[in-house]
């Protein structure tokens, strides 16, 4: 039975009209007034109609943001009052809380229950974390030799240009602007083409926050154009990335020229590890989990699962008999268990994916294809007999798709499971204290979750080892990403 949940007004009037840019606290047209489209997953069907910016929209909003940091309100503001400008925006999510889950579920296709108990909660939490921070970012006073006195001081960066992807596109808004809100930064953000709503809509939010012009611009738009603009522009002092590891890298090579500074949140290819001991009740059920949580498109989805040799073939059928009760269907119906993925391109990407694994000789034992006529979904997918050298074992799949390993012993399976050019993360499930700390302290992986998988807080620091990416999100670590450190010293003599 489908319990389809009903749009709110609220949603149904925003989603009319072409939505507009947000530049120097207004809501204006692209300067071209060329626009794009964004489409509703679960149908296939157009959602809605959206201004698309590129360079010269990109350049006023720079400008905007420059303003409002070189000469504005914002650089004079208390920090007080920036944390609660923070903090009300964060009441007004929660005010808004319903409109932003359908939102998620309608542009992206997640189910709204992950919307509700994930995206939505997380987003908020975020946001008071760091209003709490703008207060408490201090130097240091340093015991240097000679009558001196000598103190740090913890500027921001400046104007900062953000480029978020589509699988969490609230949140992602929310890891972006908190800490540069918080350390003092103005902002211009570029939200992903295939979901750029919920940016629009928490720019609406913004405004009625009272945050002052040009503090906060949204530019909707591609990559190819917007995105370039942002990177290129000399007047962004720095680049915050998450996205694929391909566009971090070029990210990467083109700030090299006026060594602007980034971060990057890049791509994984997470281990997830069951040890014989584990309490397989919550070690199966979470290993799925793990891997089909946001439909596959999570950076830190757990898609090699590496099984001990004694216990593999139970945990595999376990697995298969658990995939094939997650229900499947549109994000809006609440029994939908998993949504369809984001865009055709990403069906088409998953699908390709599968068929390669199939012609390399892996062993499909659930899913693999798209069960409806309509929408882009994949069904949760199970790979079995799936050997490293195999695609689907070494590149990012972004889907519902798990490749299940063998391995022998702790030593075997830590060589095993660090041999990828990815390390955003791992999961391990035992119930053994010694064997949990040994493992954990040898993967080469910014998070690892013993007993758990995708655990996420506002002051817990996310980031990527090796080609996962560049410095760290949340905690207090993301406030190195906004700060540039200044070393005064004052002659006392
Ligand atoms: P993507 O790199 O194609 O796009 C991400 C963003 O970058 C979008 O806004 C896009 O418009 C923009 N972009 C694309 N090309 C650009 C260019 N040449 N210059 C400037 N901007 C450009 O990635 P995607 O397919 O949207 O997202 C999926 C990827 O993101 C996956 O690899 C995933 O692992 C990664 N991701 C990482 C994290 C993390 O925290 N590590 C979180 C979410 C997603």
């Amino acid at each position: 039975m489908s319990q389809i949940v009903a749009l709110s007004p609220k949603l149904e009037k925003f989603l009319q009209g072409t939505k507009k840019l947000f530049i120097n606290g207004e809501f204006v047209p692209s300067a071209s007034e060329k626009t794009f489209i964004t489409y509703n997953p679960a149908t296939g069907q157009p959602l809605a109609t959206l201004y698309e910016a590129d360079a010269e929209d990109v350049d006023r909003a720079v400008r905007a943001a420059r303003f409002a940091f070189d000469h504005g309100p914002w650089s004079k503001l208390a920090a007080a009052e920036r944390s609660r400008l923070i903090y009300k925006l964060a009441d007004l999510i929660e005010a808004n809380y319903e409109e932003f889950a359908q939102l998620e579920s309608l542009d992206n296709g997640k189910p709204i229950k992950e919307a509700r108990a994930a995206d939505l909660p997380l987003s908020i939490e975020h946001f008071r974390y760091f209003a709490g921070w703008a207060t408490k970012i201090v130097g240091q006073t340093i015991p240097v030799q000679g009558n001196y006195l000598n103190y740090t001081r913890h500027e921001p960066i400046g104007v900062v240009g953000q480029i978020i992807p589509w699988n969490f596109s609230l949140l992602m808004c929310a890891w972006k602007l908190g800490a540069a809100l918080a350390t003092g930064c103005t902002v211009v953000l570029k939200p992903a083409e295939q979901t750029p709503l919920s940016a629009l809509y928490l720019a609406e939010l913004i405004q009625q926050a009272g945050f002052p012009d040009g503090v906060v611009n949204i530019v909707s738009g591609y990559g190819e154009t917007a995105g370039q603009a942002i990177v290129n522009h000399p007047q962004i002092d720095k680049v915050a990335f998450t996205g694929s590891t391909e566009v971090g890298k070029q990210i990467m090579r083109q700030a090299a020229d006026s060594l602007k500074r980034i971060t990057l949140e890049l791509g994984g290819k997470s281990p997830n590890i069951i040890l014989p001991d584990a309490d397989m009740s919550r070690a199966i059920p979470g290993a799925l989990a793990g891997i089909m949580f946001n439909q596959g498109q999570v950076c830190s989805a757990g898609s090699r699962l590496f099984v001990q040799k004694k216990v593999y073939d139970n945990v595999v059928s376990d697995l298969v008999s658990y995939a094939r009760k997650i229900k499947q269907g549109p994000g809006l119906d609440l029994e939908t268990d998993i949504g369809p993925l984001v865009s055709v391109e990403q069906q088409q990407r998953v699908l390709g994916y599968i068929e390669k694994g199939k012609q390399q000789g892996a062993e499909i034992l659930a899913g693999g294809n798209n069960p409806y006529r309509q929408g882009y979904f994949v069904s949760p997918t199970i790979f079995a007999s799936v050997n490293e050298e195999m695609t689907i074992a070494k590149e990012e799949i972004f889907g519902p798709v798990v490749a299940a390993m063998p391995f022998e012993d702790l030593d075997d399976l830590i060589e095993r499971a660090n041999k990828s050019e990815y390390g955003l993360a791992a999961g391990l499930w035992t119930e053994n204290l010694k064997n949990a700390h040994y493992v954990a302290n040898r993967l080469k992986a910014g998070t690892v979750w013993v007993n758990c998988y995708n655990m996420f807080d506002a002051a817990s620091p996310f980031g990527g080892f090796k080609q996962s990416g560049i410095g760290r999100e949340m905690g207090s670590y993301a406030l190195n990403n906004y700060t540039e450190v200044k070393s005064v010293w004052v002659n006392l003599n």
